[in-house]
Formats: C-alpha cells, structure tokens, sequence
C-alpha cells in the first residue's frame, strides 16, 4: 500500500471513529439521555462535529490527496481518494465557525420543532426554519460550481448526479401515471378495515415484530431494536445496526410495516462488507438507502406469497382480533389506498404525491425569496391540490417532518426514487428468479442473498445507478414503477 495513503487512511479513521461518535450521541439522545441533557450534549456534539470538519478539510489531507490523485492506486484506493476529494471539496468553501454554528442550529431546531409539533404552533418553529433556510441557502452558494442552481447542490448531498430536471421529468411520468387511477380508487370509496384498529397488546406487539425484523433477515448479533416517537435507523458499523420502532395499541400494522422498513435498511448495513464499512465506501446514496426499506416494506412486505407462511402466527398471536379474518382480507387491508394527511402512515400508491408536495415547496425555497410564514398556506394548498385533503392544523401538515427541522433539504425526492428502484428491482426478481418461491418457502436468506450480493455488499464502491444497473440489467426506469403501481392497484381493486 502507498505510504500516502496508509498516511491519508489513519486521518480519515480519525474522521470516521468522530462520525461513529456523533451517531451514538445522537442515537443515545433519541432513546434514553435525560431532557436535561440536550444543551452540554449538544455542545459536545458541536465541537466532535467541527473536530472532524478540521481533519477532512485539514492542509495535509488536501496535500495528501492531491499526490494520491495522481498515483496509480489499485480500485478501491482510488475510490476513496475520489471519494475524499469530493467530500473535502464539500466542505472546504464553508467557513468551520459557521459549520459548527449550523450543527448547534439543527439540534436547537430540532427541539423547538418538537415542541410546535406538539403544541400545534408553527410559531415557534418559523424563526428557526428561517435561519435553517438561510444558512443551508449561503453553504449552497459558497459550493455551487459555475451556473449550478441551489437546490441542485442540495439534491447532490442525498443522490449525486440528481438534479432538478431529472426530478421534475421523475414526478411529472410519477403524476401522469397515477394520479387518474388514484381518482377511480377514491371513487370506489372502500372503507378502511376496522380489524387493524382494534386494541392489541403493546408487549404481544413487541414480540411479534421483534420475530419479525428476524424472520426477514436482520441479525441481532449485530443490532439492536428500540422505541422512539419516529421509527429510523442508524448504524455505528455494520456490525452494530439499531432501529426503533413505535407501537400504537390501535394500529397493528403501523409497528409491523415500520420493522420490515427499518429492518430493510437495517439488513442494507449489515450485509456491507467488511472492506466498505466504517469508512467514506459506507454509504452511496439516500435513494439507494430507501429503496432498500422500501423494497422490503412495499414490494415484499404487502405482498400475499410474504404473508403465506407467517399470516398464521401474526393469527396466534392475536387470536380474538384476527381468527376470522382471512389472508386475503388481511393483505386488503394493509394495502389499502386512501389519500391522507401524514406521509408515513401513506399507502404505496398516494406516497410519491406526499413527496411531490414536498419537492415543489422545497423548489421555491431555494429558487426565490419565500416568507416562512407563507409556507403552511402552501403546504395546505398543495396537499388540496394534490391529494385532495386540507390538513386542519400544521401538527398534521407542515409540522409532521423532523427533515427541515434538520436542515435536510433535498432529502424528501429520494423517498420516491428509492420507492421507483425498489418497483425496478422486484419486477427483475419476479421474472428473473423464483422469488415467489421463495417468500412462500417461509425461508428469505435466498432473497437476503441475492440482495447482498448484488446490492448490499457494495456500499459506495459503485454509484447507485450503476450497482442498478449491474444487479438487474437495466438502466433507471421510472414508467417501471409507474406500471408497477397500475398493475398491483388496478388488480387490488379490480378495475381495467
Ligand atoms: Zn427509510
């Protein structure tokens, strides 16, 4: 191994254990640190956060990149060279007091958010969104190359090589495609089953779906599973991988699809390898990311050949609620189409409008001069607009997302291309392996496999489309998810 990069690897293993840091911190704040501890907390993270901001933007490591560029380095070398070159690149133009300053924002935002959440009063949280606004506006001026718009800067962060043009042909084939069917489903007007909110048991709940995020592959050797106010997932390494979980006594399908979700991006961490892990290979993409969870929550999760051999024991475990209801009433009902205030209790054929409204908003951010207070009226109008329904308080409208209160703009569009990749992926599967073969077999590790192998393994050693490419044969295609949708829900709901 060249001696500059062995000299460039023991810098970016200094970065990465600080990185490794920062999630627990923030994981462990989600969980269990006391409400008290926010502040210090907060602090410590600020100065972790711009400790690693000084080592990647550090003078040796623009020096040692710089040489490593031009050596001859065996693939993966050289890949984190790039990769480095790029990630530096981001953050070199960005003053590190401000840097530092933008990380105490997010977590201060992140309270006040909570607490407008819960108060119903978007009040309180405009005079931060401003500032979050602001500051991710000037980071995006101080990187934009040339002629580069704002949000395109944005949208590079969560999927490199995105841009707003290629979203805006993605949503309008996405809206083409489903909005008229989503029409003739509402038409129909069919009834949500009462059976999934009936009262289950917290703790029958937790086992099942403890059982579950095993049946489908994830490893609690190497993870953990916990509770908070919003599902997520997050790793130190791929050998310990922790999602949460919220259960609602009323909803059983809520915890149940959250598992297989997280669970999809859970068994995404894990099944890296080894040679990815813990450093800048880890990660390639959001979209690649969601559609991992997605794959597992959607295509795989609502479909009838998963629920074969495991509806029974959901059955045993809640004997009175679902002894009479059949499989196919089951699998009906979990995938019932109704459009909806909250994003992430949407179904899988509203979904992408979710994200659509979001998109629009985000676009006029960064495009023009938008007053916050102007923003709630639109989400409203937006949400008319797209899915017919009117949030009647910003608790269930603007106020549902912790993103923005992150200052993760740019972030919501990956949701819908995850969710096209998933469509891509399942329909090779379908035609080009006995995919139902094997979910019916009650044994997933042929299909955990198959993804590792040709997905998960890689981390960023390949770029998303091209890891889609090579897995399934194919370039990106959005009238796939789009014919996906169609089929699936023309049938569920028998119309041609
Ligand atoms: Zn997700």
């Amino acid at each position: 191994m060249s001696e500059k990069f062995v000299a460039l690897k023991s810098y970016l293993d200094r970065y990465e254990a600080l990185g490794m840091a920062l999630s627990l911190i923030s994981f462990d704040s989600d969980t269990y640190a006391p409400d008290g501890a926010y502040e210090l907390t907060s602090k410590a993270a600020s100065i972790l956060g711009k400790e690693a901001f000084d080592i990647l933007t550090s003078p040796e490591v623009k020096a040692l990149c710089a040489d490593l560029v031009k050596e001859e380095l065996p693939f993966k070398e050289k890949r984190i060279v790039e990769l480095t070159i790029k990630n530096l690149k981001k953050l070199e133009s960005i003053p590190g007091e401000e840097y530092q300053e933008r990380i105490l924002l997010g977590k201060k935002a992140q309270r006040v958010w909570l607490e407008a959440k819960q108060k119903n009063d978007y009040t309180l949280f405009s005079p931060y969104l401003e500032k979050l606004i602001a500051m991710e506006k000037k980071f995006a001026t101080y990187r934009c190359q040339g002629q580069q718009n704002l949000y395109d800067v944005l949208l590079d962060d969560y999927e490199p090589g995105m841009t707003e043009a290629d979203y805006d042909r993605f949503f309008n084939e996405v809206k083409v495609g489903i909005v008229p069917l989503i029409k003739k489903i509402a038409k129909l007007d069919v009834k949500p089953a009462a059976f999934l909110t009936q009262s289950y048991d917290l703790e029958v709940q937790r086992q099942f779906n403890k059982a579950l995020a095993n049946y489908i592959g994830f490893d609690f050797n190497r993870g953990r599973m916990s509770e908070t106010e919003h599902p997520y997932t997050t790793n130190l390494h791929s050998y310990d991988v922790r999602f949460t979980n919220h259960y609602y006594e009323n909803q059983l399908d809520s915890a149940i699809f959250s598992t297989i979700h997280e669970g999809g991006h859970g068994i995404y961490e894990q099944q890296m390898a080894d040679e990815v892990t813990m450093s800048c290979l880890s990660y390639v993409s959001s979209g690649l990311h969601e559609s991992q969870s997605r794959f597992m929550e959607n295509c795989i999760g609502r479909s009838t050949a998963f629920w074969q051999p495991l509806y029974p024991t959901l059955q045993a475990a809640f004997p009175d609620q679902l002894k009479d209801i059949s499989l196919t009433t089951f699998i009906k009902a979990v995938n019932h189409v109704a459009p909806s205030l909250i994003r992430t209790e949407a179904d899988e054929l509203t979904y992408p409008l979710h994200i659509v409204i979001r998109y629009e908003i985000e676009k006029k951010i960064f495009s023009e001069d938008v007053d916050v207070n102007t923003l709630p009226q639109l989400w409203n109008d937006l949400y008319e607009r797209y899915l017919g329904v009117r949030p009647p308080s910003d608790t269930l409208g603007i106020l549902q997302d912790i993103h923005w209160a992150d200052g993760m703009f740019g972030y919501f569009p990956t949701y819908a291309l995850g969710s096209a990749i998933a469509a891509q992926i399942y329909c090779y599967l379908k035609e080009h392996a006995p995919l139902d073969t094997w979910l019916t077999s009650g044994n997933l590790q042929p299909l955990t496999n198959w993804l590792k192998e040709n997905i998960h393994q890689y981390g960023c050693l390949k770029d998303t489309f091209a890891i889609l490419k090579e897995a399934i044969g194919k370039d990106f295609d959005a009238s796939v998810y789009v014919n996906y949708l169609k089929t699936k829900y023309e049938a569920l709901y028998k119309i041609n």
